[in-house]
């Protein structure tokens, strides 16, 4: 019987384990097949406190786990696939076993969509990013694209001003999703400008981004677009398919979460992307690992230790 099983090894699964490792807890961590979360696809990461000078995200990410480990917490790089969260002790179960604890954190996290176009993945970090809070600074006075109608976009379009001489946003129709706040700051900025109707169909460049194929979806002509960077903000998809009968979730998909930690089962409690949706920062995914473990560790306490026995 586990005391607590983590799934997932991004910030938020890995900095829970640290803190659950550190309370003598001995958490096992269902890593996936490929541990590290979305840190593991990003280049430079230069917003992490205490990397002065920038890490690279995979690097980071391989310090989580060594730090981790130090304090003894077991980690298998194993997918779940499914969890019963009906029974006491809580069930998980993976391709070879079935795992029983008595508090689980899930830290799946959430994977922003991508647009699946010829170049795309080769120029992921080479200009291609889905994260303009990480990755805006390094286009100084270039030419951004970005993809979307949503509120997400407007806001990285909008972030973006702080560095791109221009801003150009492209969206699939004619008129936006956004709320009509952002859309209105976004029509108001004097840097920005919009391209309706489009898809963008292929991303060229060799060692960085240099310009993009686009296709107008009304009159079907074709055009290139150099640009510098181009930022995808399209949506993410909360990695909750498992947890579908089992937790309550939101209308978006995502963790449904009262304070951020708890779920509507006892003894499970929830950190990271998989429970966020607007701050999706490496550093906010790690304060809400360590959040999860600091309840799960009173949880268990109360579990362990209930007030009756310990006056008596
Ligand atoms: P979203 O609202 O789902 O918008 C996604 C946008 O991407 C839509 O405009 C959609 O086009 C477009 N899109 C989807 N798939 C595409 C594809 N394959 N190719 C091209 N375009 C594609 O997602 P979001 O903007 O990430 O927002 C998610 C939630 O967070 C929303 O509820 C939003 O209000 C909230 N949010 C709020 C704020 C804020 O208030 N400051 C900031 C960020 C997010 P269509 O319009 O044609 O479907």
């Amino acid at each position: 019987m586990e005391r607590v099983i983590i799934i997932g090894s991004g910030p938020a699964g890995l900095t829970a384990a640290i803190y659950a490792a550190r309370a003598n807890l001995r958490p096992l961590v269902l890593a996936g097949g490929m541990y590290g979360g979305q840190l593991m696809l990003t280049t430079e990461v230069e917003n992490y406190p205490g990397f002065p000078d920038g890490i690279m995200g995979p690097d980071l990410m391989i310090k989580f786990r060594e730090q981790a480990e130090r304090f003894g917490a077991r980690i298998e790089n194993v997918d779940v696939l499914s969890v019963d969260f009906s029974k006491r002790p809580l069930e998980v179960t993976t391709a070879e076993a079935t795992f029983k604890g008595k508090s689980v954190i899930v830290a799946t996290g959430a994977n922003a969509r991508w647009l699946n176009i010829p170049g795309e993945e080769k120029l992921r970090g080479r200009g291609i990013s889905t994260c303009a809070t990480c990755d805006g600074a390094f286009f100084r006075e270039k030419h951004i694209v970005v993809v979307g109608g949503g509120d997400s976009a407007m806001e990285e379009a909008l972030f973006l001003t702080r560095f791109g001489y221009k801003v150009t946003v492209i969206h699939r129709r004619d008129t936006l999703r956004a709320s009509k706040i952002m859309a209105d700051r976004a029509f108001g900025h004097g840097k920005i400008s919009f391209i309706w109707n489009t898809a963008v169909e292929e991303a060229i460049g060799e060692e960085k981004l240099r310009a993009l194929k686009l296709r107008n979806l009304a009159d079907g002509t074709r055009s290139e677009l150099e640009a510098d960077a181009l930022f995808i903000a399209i949506g993410h998809d909360p990695n909750t398919a498992i947890f579908k009968d089992q937790l309550e979730l939101d209308a978006m998909g995502y963790i449904a979460s009262p304070d951020g930690v708890s779920t509507n089962i006892e003894g499970v409690f929830v950190a990271g992307d998989v429970n966020d949706i607007r701050y999706k920062q490496a550093i906010t995914a790690a304060g809400a690992g360590c959040r999860a473990a600091m309840d799960a560790e009173k949880y268990l306490e109360a579990l362990e230790f209930p007030i009756e026995e310990a006056i008596a």
